[in-house]
């Protein structure tokens, strides 16, 4: 049977009208929730993002600004900005849009923003809380993850999981969240032996890999709950995951398409980050 389908467009949607009714409430106590993304450089893919996020903020009534640096600009003109975006009361999530050119320190930077103001959950406070299992802010993808299992009704605790990548904004997260849910998590990475014989014992996959279709159907146990967090481009132009959707959805039991999965919950998340933000802020 065709595995069921993890909609994350539809939750996106779902989830969205809740935060323009929180938005509306906080802007009327005069505390309109405040999203700053930063972009250094000109990466066509980084333009689209950004333009997205701040798109999805208006959206939902939220205030939102994107200020532009070009590729050379010093790093001690973002990390002066980010300082003054620190103090600015306006501002409840300040967004350092990664990847920053060669000539940047990224965790200085990262670090740089106020904890309490740090929506991406990148800064070492925020990771720190996280490990210890009292999240403040959770990275926006493995959050929108989080949601689609609670969505699907996927119990977590006492699973095998497997996440496919390391990387601090997707992997290492992702399995601290899996692990704070009860789940017995395996990390591979790109050195891993024989990753097909883990893939093939987990209940749960997460494929963070950046690999168009790296997991195939002999690597799943019939039965998993597949999610695809890659976004790949392919040659002709359209996106895919680092799933095999085709092959992969008769044998899973659920699955998580590209587009439309996990892609449409990062930025919803981003949203959810700067409302909480803001209502802690005004103390709900
Ligand atoms: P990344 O930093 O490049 O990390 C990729 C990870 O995959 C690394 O840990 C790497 O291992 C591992 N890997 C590579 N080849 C492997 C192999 N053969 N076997 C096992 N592991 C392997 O990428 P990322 O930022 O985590 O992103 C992963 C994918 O998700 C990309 O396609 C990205 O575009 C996508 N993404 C999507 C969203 C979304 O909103 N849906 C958000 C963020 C990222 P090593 O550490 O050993 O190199």
């Amino acid at each position: 049977m065709a595995a069921q389908i993890l909609d994350g467009k539809a939750l996106a949607q779902e989830l969205r009208a809740g935060f323009k009714e929180r938005a509306a409430a906080l802007t009327a106590k005069g505390l309109k929730p405040g999203l700053v993304v930063i972009l250094v450089g000109e990466d066509p893919a980084s333009q689209v993002y950004v333009k997205n996020k701040v798109a999805a903020c208006e959206a939902v009534g939220m205030y939102s600004e994107k200020l532009v640096y070009p590729a050379d600009v010093a790093p001690a003109v973002v990390l002066n900005k980010i300082a003054e975006l620190n103090a600015d009361t306006k501002v409840h999530g300040i967004l350092v849009q990664l990847p920053l050119p060669a000539h940047f320190d990224e965790a200085a930077v990262l670090e740089a923003i106020a904890a309490e103001k740090d929506v991406d959950g990148f800064h070492a406070e925020n990771v720190g809380a996280l490990a210890q299992g009292q999240p403040r802010f959770i990275p926006c993808t493995p959050y929108g993850v989080m949601k689609m299992f609670a969505k699907g009704g996927v119990n977590l605790s006492g699973k095998e999981a497997v996440v496919i990548g390391r990387s601090n904004i997707v992997g290492k997260p992702m399995a601290l969240l899996l692990i704070n849910a009860g789940a017995t998590v395996t990390v591979c990475n790109s050195r891993t032996r024989n990753l097909a014989e883990h893939t093939r014992r987990a209940d749960i996959i997460v494929a963070a890999v950046g690999k168009p279709r790296f997991v195939t159907a002999d690597m799943v146990k019939p039965g998993a709950v597949v999610i695809d967090v890659g976004i790949n481009r392919l040659p002709d132009g359209k996106l895919c995951g680092d799933v095999d959707y085709e092959s992969v959805k008769e044998v899973a039991a659920w699955i998580t398409p590209v587009p439309g999965g996990v892609g449409p919950m990062t930025i919803t998340m981003l949203l959810a980050n700067t409302i909480e933000a803001a209502e802690r802020k005004a103390g709900i």
